[in-house]
């Protein structure tokens, strides 16, 4: 089985572009910085931090000494005030690096009526509530994360409320887990789309493995290309990119219907709602998880 060195720095923040910069030119692999996740939105919506931890792989065997020697002395040259901290070096069988993630995503229940488990633990007693599987790939949306929780409990509100749900848009679908809670929760017709063509397979896998293909369309069908009267729309995107999609998701609203916006930062809400302020819309609810924000319009006019 192969084997990785992982060498990880702790450095001052503004150095942490050149030091992984460096790290990947030194290993020829990928570097990971911890504050920059797969599980956040965007990069400029994450709060500076003070130091940044950045982790680099480097094939064993390899020259693993004089790498670090190399990576000691350029952090020695980069003069910040206090002291370089060592560089840490860890050997890790592949294996183990590969799978260690799965170890973070547990089977969750969510509102009152879902229970989202991932696709390799075998099914727990689900106490009456439906199950969604999930075996995210590369694509986001596990329920780990504060926005799709948001997104699913106040979906979960909408449509137990008895809302008119017979065709429903999941904009931005990452692993499908909004499309398939919809179609398990009730709705008819779910079309799920997202720009990426990675998640949409991704999603379309997770459709079959929830027996919900046959209700959920998932496609990279562009928003503008896609019709109107949608009963509801969700869309778990950025605030920037649903202030600019604003009119386009809107206008494929139906009147009545309910849009459920989240992936905004709290000190984004504002900008997310001026967004949306000249459109016929009475906000219904404003939900808050940790930092993020999650809102929920209803079509008036
Ligand atoms: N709905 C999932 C995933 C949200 S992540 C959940 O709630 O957990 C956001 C997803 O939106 C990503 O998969 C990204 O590729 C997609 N996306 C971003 N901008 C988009 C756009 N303009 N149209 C469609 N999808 C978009």
């Amino acid at each position: 089985m192969a084997s990785w060195y992982e060498v990880t720095c702790e450095v001052p923040a503004a150095d942490s572009e050149a030091v992984a910069e460096l790290l990947a030119e030194l290993s020829g692999c990928g570097v990971c910085m911890e504050n920059r996740q797969v599980d956040t939105f965007a990069v400029e919506s994450i709060a500076p931090l003070a130091t940044a931890v950045i982790t680099g792989y480097f094939t064993h065997p390899s020259p693993i000494e004089q790498h670090v020697a190399r990576i000691v002395s350029f952090l020695g040259g980069l003069g910040g005030p206090a002291p370089p901290a060592a560089p840490q070096v860890r050997l890790v069988a592949e294996e183990d690096w590969a799978d260690s993630w799965k170890s973070h995503f547990r089977p969750m229940t969510v509102g009152r009526r879902l229970l989202v488990t991932p696709s390799w633990e075998t099914a727990a007693d689900a106490g009456g509530r439906q199950v969604i599987i999930i075996d995210p790939g590369m694509a986001f949306g596990t329920g780990g994360h504060e926005t799709t929780r948001l997104c699913l409990r106040c979906l979960e509100q909408v449509l137990g409320d008895g809302a008119h749900a017979s065709r429903i848009l999941d904009l931005g679908t990452g692993s499908g887990i909004l499309a398939i809670a919809a179609a398990k929760l009730g709705a008819g017709q779910v079309d799920a789309v997202d720009i990426d063509e990675q998640a949409v397979r991704i999603a379309a896998e997770n459709c079959s493995l929830n027996q919900v293909a046959e209700q959920v369309r998932c496609s990279a069908t562009p928003l503008k290309e896609l019709g109107e009267g949608y009963d509801v729309i969700l869309a778990n995107i950025l605030a920037e990119e649903l202030v600019r999609l604003a009119p386009e998701i809107v206008r494929r609203l139906a009147v009545g219907g309910s849009v459920i916006l989240s992936g905004i930062l709290a000190e984004r809400e504002a900008f997310v709602r001026s967004g949306f302020d000249s459109f016929p819309l009475a906000l219904e609810a404003a939900h808050a998880d940790g930092e993020w924000s999650c809102l929920h319009y209803r079509r008036t006019a």
